[in-house]
């Protein structure tokens, strides 16, 4: 139960970097995930691999039990190859050896395999990449790769060029938050709703209104980890943090999400911008 709460309070950054592969249900053969924090990174590796195994109509559902053992590194289907002995890298023989073998077995419990490397940046050689990419090559439909790494650039060119790079979000980079993201943030706080609505209603083109609603989103997810004590210089997020709780934050954080859904799903643009403005007025003006 924990950790499909946890799971869902921290998907949202992730849920956004995944969208693509969720939103056109094609997973890529090979996927690399690059940014600073280790943590960061096995986590965005667990939830893909959620994704791929969960066996709830919407994935990741993160509480069905394939879900729960991808997150618990217990799931039969997913391979994570990790140095033995005093070396810290995993040389060719031991991938030959012990975890391919694995890695070719019909999946038991899902539709596919998956291998993760985390740090792979450090634990592959160039050698063992060159072997995994020979099986990247191979026309296989049931086995993923994922490489977690601080710089993607120290991976094979080779390997780089067969994959789908993610890249985590660096709470420190200087965020590129459009200013109608952040308007809107104001007008969900704001004394009257004129402003919300009025930005909300600039949004005409599906693709804006999808890119403006993961900014809002992102915005309220820093006011969060303010409420949580958390340092962080954005004005809005600050803003934000000292006007709403954490129960509230949390409400818009799902309405935002639902929003991007209800986009997705072809509504008529206008009566959503209304739908999520009444939204957003409510959570945020509700005792
Ligand atoms: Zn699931």
């Amino acid at each position: 139960m924990n950790r499909a709460k946890e799971g869902k309070a921290i998907n949202t950054y992730i849920e956004n970097m995944f969208s693509p592969i969720i939103n056109s249900h094609r997973l890529p053969q090979s996927v690399i995930i690059e940014g600073e924090s280790e943590e960061k990174r096995e986590e965005c590796a667990k939830y893909l691999c959620a994704y791929a195994v969960c066996k709830s109509e919407k994935k990741p559902c993160l509480s069905c039990n394939a879900c729960k053992k991808a997150f618990d590194d217990i799931h039969p289907d997913i391979i994570i190859p990790k140095p033995e002995g005093k070396t810290k890298i995993i040389p060719v023989k031991l991938l030959r050896d012990k975890y391919l073998p694995q890695a070719y077995l019909k999946p038991t419990e899902a539709d596919i395999k998956i291998m993760i490397f985390n740090n792979a940046d450090s634990i592959l050689k160039d050698d063992t990449e060159n072997t995994l990419l020979k099986i990247i090559e191979e026309p296989h439909s049931n086995l993923l790769f994922i490489f977690t790494c601080e710089k993607a650039h120290l991976l094979l060119q080779t390997i780089r060029s067969r994959s789908q790079i993610y890249k985590i979000p660096n709470e420190n980079e200087t965020s590129d938050i459009s200013d109608t993201a952040r308007n809107i943030a104001h007008g969900i706080v704001a004394l009257y709703e004129d402003r919300l609505l009025v930005e909300l209603s600039t949004l005409s083109q599906r693709d804006k209104f999808k890119s403006v609603m993961y900014d809002v989103s992102e915005i309220l997810m820093k006011a969060l980890s303010v409420s949580c004590g958390q340092k962080c210089d954005d004005e809005t997020a600050n803003e934000l943090a000292t006007k709403l709780t954490k129960l509230k934050l949390l409400a818009l954080i799902d309405a935002t999400k639902d929003a991007v859904e209800k986009c997705e799903r072809n509504i008529n643009l206008k009566l959503l911008s209304t739908y999520v403005c009444t939204q957003y007025r409510r959570i945020s003006w509700q005792r």
